[in-house]
Parts: C-alpha cells; structure tokens; sequence
C-alpha cells in the first residue's frame, strides 16, 4: 500500500472548506498529508476535520491569486477544486457570468498551475497536479456556456500542461466528476424532472458522493499514479460509458 502512501508530501487544495474540496483535503490528510486548505471563505471545519492541517485565504476573483504561495515553501500536491457555474439560456448570457467563471475555473486553474509549477521544476520535482474538470469537459450541457467553455478549457491545459512537465518530474491530470450531491448541484437535485432524468441515466444508479472524488484525488496525488500523465479520470457513476 505504500505507493498510495501521501506521508511527508504537502498538498494545497483550493475551495476546500466544502463540497469536493473538502473531501479531496480531507482524504490527502487520511493518506498521510499535510494540507493546506485554501479558500476565500474560512476553511476551520476542514481543518478541524484533518488535523494535520493548516488554513489560507485565497480569493480568485483575483485569478492570479495564488502568484506568490509556491515561492517561499515546498508544497508538492496542487488540487486546483474551486469553480462557480452561472446558469441562464445562450441568448441571454451576460458578459458578466462569462467573466466570471472563466477567471476562477480556468484563467485562476492555469496560472495557479504556473506558479506551482515554477517552483517544483525549480526543485527538479517529483510533485503532481490535480485539477478537477467535468463532464462537461467532454459534453455541451445546457444554460452554462461559461462553465461548460471553462471545463473544455481544463481539460486541454492539463493535457498542454502534462506534455510539458511530464520529463520534468510532475504529473498533471484531472478529475471530471459526474453528479455529484454539493452547493453546485443543489438547483439540479431541486428540480424533481432533472432529478429524475439525471439518476435514470447514471449506471450506478445514485448521485456520486464528495468522498468519491477524494480516493480518486489521493490515487492520482501519489506515487502509484507515477506513469499517469494528461489523463482526465472519469469518477463519474458510468456517466459518460452510457
Ligand atoms: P461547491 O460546494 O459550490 O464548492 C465550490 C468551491 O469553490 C467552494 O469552496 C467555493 O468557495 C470555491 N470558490 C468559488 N469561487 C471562489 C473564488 N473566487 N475563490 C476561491 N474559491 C472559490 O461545489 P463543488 O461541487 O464542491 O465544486 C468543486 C469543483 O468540482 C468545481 O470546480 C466544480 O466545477 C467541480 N464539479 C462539481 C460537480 C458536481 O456535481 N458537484 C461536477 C463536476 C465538477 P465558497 O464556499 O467560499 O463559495
């Protein structure tokens, strides 16, 4: 079991005081990590639920952020979480929602992912990425274009991204969850037709849960995903095989 061993490595882990976040933070901290939980609200309850854990504050309506946090210590794990979705049909998006969601799911994923990046090929590595995509990095969806752009985005800059690092001793990849019970879904679980529609087509036959997309984090953080580089892992109930 020691290649799924975090023990001694330091991860960052953005959005992780609820939702997905915190269960990725939550699970690296079980395998062994020591996390730092990063998020523009407060991030004590994850702390508290960790341990061997501290707290920073991150806003990326700034998405440069995160510019200075790799420089002055070793953080070895980047789990790029944090991400909003606006919904409204195509007709009428506004330029603001675009903004928006742009700048915090993928202009904040790209340059965090640089900053961290600077600093680990500095080091000469190993460390590892994991930034959390969507099944709407594969499919159109309806009434989110911004998010939908967004995650299409993460995807491609996590294969660029792994294509470049790859030699250098980091591993980029990414997640995209399926449906998953949080904040993001509650309008979708509210909604008894898409409720309904959404569990009829998921093989597993329920929503998927953040400790989901935890284990798959902590796998694709460790040294036995050591040879997995610009992969993006479906955690998704069977979503997209159907
Ligand atoms: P969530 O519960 O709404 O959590 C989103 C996280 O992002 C929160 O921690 C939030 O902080 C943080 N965040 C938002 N704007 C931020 C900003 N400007 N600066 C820093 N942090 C910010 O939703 P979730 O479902 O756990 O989403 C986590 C990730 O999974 C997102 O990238 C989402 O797109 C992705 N995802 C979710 C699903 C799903 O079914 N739930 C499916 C596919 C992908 P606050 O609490 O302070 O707002």
């Amino acid at each position: 079991m020691n290649a799924f061993s975090l023990a001694g490595r330091t991860a960052l882990v953005t959005g992780a005081n609820t939702g997905i976040g915190q269960a990725i933070a939550v699970a690296l901290g079980r395998a062994g990590a020591n996390v730092i939980c990063a998020g523009r609200s407060s991030c004590a309850q994850t702390v508290g639920l960790i341990g061997n854990a501290t707290e920073l504050r991150l806003d990326f309506a700034d998405p440069m952020a995160a510019r200075d946090v790799f420089a002055d210590r070793q953080i070895d794990i980047l789990v790029n979480n944090a991400g909003i979705i606006r919904r409204a049909d195509a007709v009428d998006f506004s330029e603001s929602d675009w903004d928006e969601v742009l700048d915090v799911n993928l202009k904040a994923v790209f340059f965090t992912c640089q900053a961290f990046g600077k600093a680990a090929i500095a080091r000469g590595g190993p460390a590892a990425i994991v930034n959390i995509a969507s099944l709407l990095s594969f499919q159109g969806g309806i009434r989110v274009p911004s998010y939908t752009a967004s995650k299409h985005g993460v995807a491609g800059i996590t294969k660029l991204l792994a294509n470049e690092w790859a030699a250098k001793g980091i591993n980029v990849n990414a997640i995209a969850p399926g449906y998953i019970v949080t904040n993001n879904t509650d309008a979708l679980r509210a909604d008894p037709a898409r409720n309904a529609a959404i569990l009829d087509r998921i093989p597993a036959g329920r929503w998927g849960e953040a400790d989901d997309i935890g284990e798959a984090a902590v796998f694709l953080a460790s040294p036995a995903a050591k040879y997995i580089h610009g992969t993006v892992l479906n955690v998704d109930g069977g979503w997209l095989a159907r």
